[in-house]
């Protein structure tokens, strides 16, 4: 599956290429023009430790954001598709409220899935398709949150590298520092520049997104989900909306607490909440379904 999605994302592969290229030069720089030089004993051995750990933990929850497989399962046998409305009220009649039918999945997909048209596949709970090369949607949504969450990383090295910048002209103030021609010198500046324009964009850029899943979770309605209802809003207004079986019934967003929306993604632990580990399936505490419904063909 991860294979084909590459295939069909070329541009998805280029920001995994770019994303794990942005981490391990942080990393260097980091290390060896900020740490080394500039901090001595268990200072440096503190900042260092803290600062792998963090990346350790963004590299993870982004390859489980990754690898992670959203879609909803295709069934063994193919369905039959000549009357889609018979299909979809005799699904009505087996209590699969919500469940509607994929044309171009060819199959019955749960309450609040849409298709992917990158994925060719039905998702889950679907968020976006997003660069990381997959589509974030329910089972995947709480890793990607927190690989946004570690990018805090960005601010640290930030606040590292403006640190030992200062002890470098201090230093040099102080006439214990290299001569403004030493050899070396204008590489070091030119690392801590490309490291303070990576560290802000990827850092601005992440804050903005992490907001607006926050958002989207606490307001229990997704991007596309606000999409779709604010277009039937606009059509219903316009003029007579012909209804069609196989297109999803609009998404209310349920009143339930914010703590109890966020632990529906999150988990209940405040382990789960850190670290990338399986928080429960769709069925604990999220939207309640089976894999696939009892249906026959
Ligand atoms: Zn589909
Ligand atoms: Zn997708």
């Amino acid at each position: 599956m991860a294979s084909l999605r590459c295939r069909r994302d070329p541009c998805g592969v280029v920001c995994l290429i770019l994303t794990y290229f942005s981490v391990f030069y942080a990393d260097y720089v980091v290390v060896q023009y900020v740490l080394i030089p500039a901090y001595s004993g268990i200072w440096c051995s503190l900042h260092g430790s803290a600062f792998n750990v963090i990346l350790l933990l963004l590299l993870a929850c982004h390859s489980k954001a990754v690898f992670s497989d959203p879609v909803v399962p295709l069934p063994d046998t193919a369905l039959d598709f000549s009357d889609l409305r018979s299909q979809s009220s005799r699904m009505s009649d087996r209590g699969c409220e919500g469940w509607t039918v994929c044309s171009r999945c060819e199959t019955y997909r749960p309450p609040r899935a849409h298709h992917c048209r990158v994925c060719q596949r039905c998702i889950r709970r679907m968020d976006h398709h997003c660069p990381i090369n997959n589509c974030v949607g329910e089972l995947n949504q709480k890793y990607f949150i927190q690989f946004l969450f570690y990018t805090v990383a960005s601010v640290y090295a930030t606040l590292l590298v403006v640190s030992a910048w200062v002890w470098r002209i201090r230093s040099e103030r102080d006439g214990g520092g290299e001569a403004d021609d030493a050899p070396g010198k204008h590489l070091i500046s030119a690392h801590y520049i490309i490291l303070l324009v990576e560290s802000v964009l990827f850092g601005v850029f992440v804050l903005v997104i992490f907001y607006d899943q926050l958002a989207s979770i606490i307001a229990d309605e997704t991007p596309i989900e606000q999409m779709r209802n604010r277009l039937l809003l606009m059509k219903e207004r316009g003029s007579s909306l012909s209804s069609s079986s196989s297109q999803p019934p609009p998404h209310h967003a349920t009143r339930k607490p914010k703590l109890a929306l966020l632990r529906e993604v999150f988990g209940r632990s405040v382990l789960c909440w850190l670290l990338p580990l399986y928080s429960g399936g769709p069925s604990v505490g999220g939207v309640a379904y089976s894999a696939l419904p009892d249906y026959d063909v």
